[in-house]
C-alpha cells in the first residue's frame, strides 16, 4: 500500500496504478461502515484507493474540528489489510493552499436540513470532492447512505461539472441495537449511548406507519418528533420527511420519502435516515 501526502506524489502514485480504480474518501476514525465502502470498491474496481483528510472547511466555527479523532496509524493498518493500494493524506495546506479561493458551491440541494443547521458545510465538502475526483480520477467513488444529503448534492456536482465517474451508495451500517456508526459516536458516554439509538427508533417506527398505510408527511413527521421527545437526552436539530429529489419537506401525501434527522445526545451531534418508497434514493446513473 503506497501512503502519500504531497499532490505531486499521488499523481505519481496513482499513474503507477493500472486498470479501474475506486475511491473511499474518509475524514479517518474508521469503522465499519467505511469498511463497507472499501470492500464494495475492493470488489468491483483492479485497484483501491483511500484519502484520510478532516476537512476543516466543511466544520462550522463551533463545531469538532480540532478534537476529531485522528487514530492515523490504526486507520493506515485497516486499509492496509483490506487490500487498498494507495492511501493520500493531505495536510490542510495540501488542500488548501495559501491564497485558495476557488469553491464549489451546488445551489439547491444544499440548502435544507443539513444545510440550514450547518451554513457553508456542503460548500466544504463538494469542493474537497471535486478536489479528491480530479487527484484521484477514479472510475467509481464510493459514499455511505448514511450522509444521503451528502450524496445528493455531491450527485448533482459529478452531473453538472460533468466528472467521468460512476458514484455508488452503500447502505448505513448500523450496531445491533440500530444506531448508525458513526466515528462521533465515541464522544457518547455510557448513558448517551444508551439514548442514542432513539434516532433509529423513530425511523422505524414512521417506517412501520408508512408500511401500514400513512402517506401523510406531516404526520410521518410528528411521529418520529413524538418518539424524539420521550428520550430527555434528546435535543432535536430538525426532523424531515421529504422529497428525496428536493429534500423540502411534504406537507401532504407523498410515495416517495428521504426521513431524516438530527439530533443532539448531550453535545454529541447525530444524523440518520431511511428512505421510504423505492429503495433508489438517487438517479439511475449514480447506482452501482
Ligand atoms: P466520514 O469519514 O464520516 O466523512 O465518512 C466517509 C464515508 O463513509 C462517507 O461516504 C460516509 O457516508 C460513509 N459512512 C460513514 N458512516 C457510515 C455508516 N454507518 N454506514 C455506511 N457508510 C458510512
Amino acid at each position: 500500500m503506497q501512503i502519500v501526502s504531497a499532490l505531486p506524489d499521488l499523481r505519481a502514485a496513482r499513474a503507477s496504478l493500472s486498470g479501474s480504480l475506486g475511491l473511499v474518501p474518509t475524514m479517518g476514525a474508521l469503522h465499519a461502515g467505511h469498511m463497507a465502502l472499501v470492500t464494495r470498491a475492493r470488489n468491483e474496481n483492479d485497484c483501491v484507493g483511500a484519502s484520510i483528510f478532516v476537512n476543516p472547511s466543511q466544520f462550522g466555527p463551533n463545531e469538532d474540528l480540532s478534537k476529531y479523532p485522528r487514530p492515523l496509524e490504526r486507520d493506515l493498518t485497516l486499509l492496509k489489510e483490506a487490500g487498498v493500494d494507495l492511501v493520500w493524506t493531505p495536510s490542510p495546506a495540501e488542500v488548501y493552499p495559501p491564497g485558495f479561493q476557488t469553491w464549489v458551491e451546488v445551489s439547491d440541494v444544499s440548502r435544507p436540513l443539513e444545510g440550514t443547521h450547518r451554513p457553508g458545510h456542503f460548500r466544504g465538502v463538494a469542493t474537497v470532492v471535486a478536489k479528491l475526483f480530479n487527484a484521484f480520477t477514479p472510475d467509481r467513488a464510493y459514499f455511505g447512505q448514511k450522509d444521503a444529503q451528502q450524496v445528493i448534492v455531491l450527485a448533482q456536482m459529478r452531473r453538472d461539472l460533468g466528472f467521468p465517474l460512476q458514484m455508488v451508495v452503500c447502505p448505513t451500517v448500523r450496531e445491533a441495537d440500530g444506531l448508525a456508526l458513526s466515528s462521533r459516536n465515541v464522544y457518547l458516554d455510557p448513558q448517551e449511548r444508551a439514548a442514542a439509538p432513539i434516532l433509529y427508533r423513530a425511523l422505524s417506527a414512521a417506517r412501520a406507519a408508512y408500511d401500514a398505510g400513512e402517506r401523510c408527511g406531516e404526520r410521518l413527521r410528528a411521529i418520529m418528533s413524538e418518539i424524539l421527545a420521550s428520550e430527555p437526552l434528546a435535543r432535536v436539530d430538525y426532523v424531515s420527511a421529504a422529497d428525496p429529489e428536493t429534500l423540502l419537506d411534504v406537507e401532504s401525501r407523498a410515495d416517495r420519502f428521504l426521513l431524516s434527522m438530527a439530533v443532539c445526545i448531550g453535545r454529541t451531534r447525530l444524523i440518520d435516515n431511511v428512505m421510504l418508497g423505492e429503495s433508489d434514493l438517487f438517479p439511475r446513473e449514480e447506482q452501482a
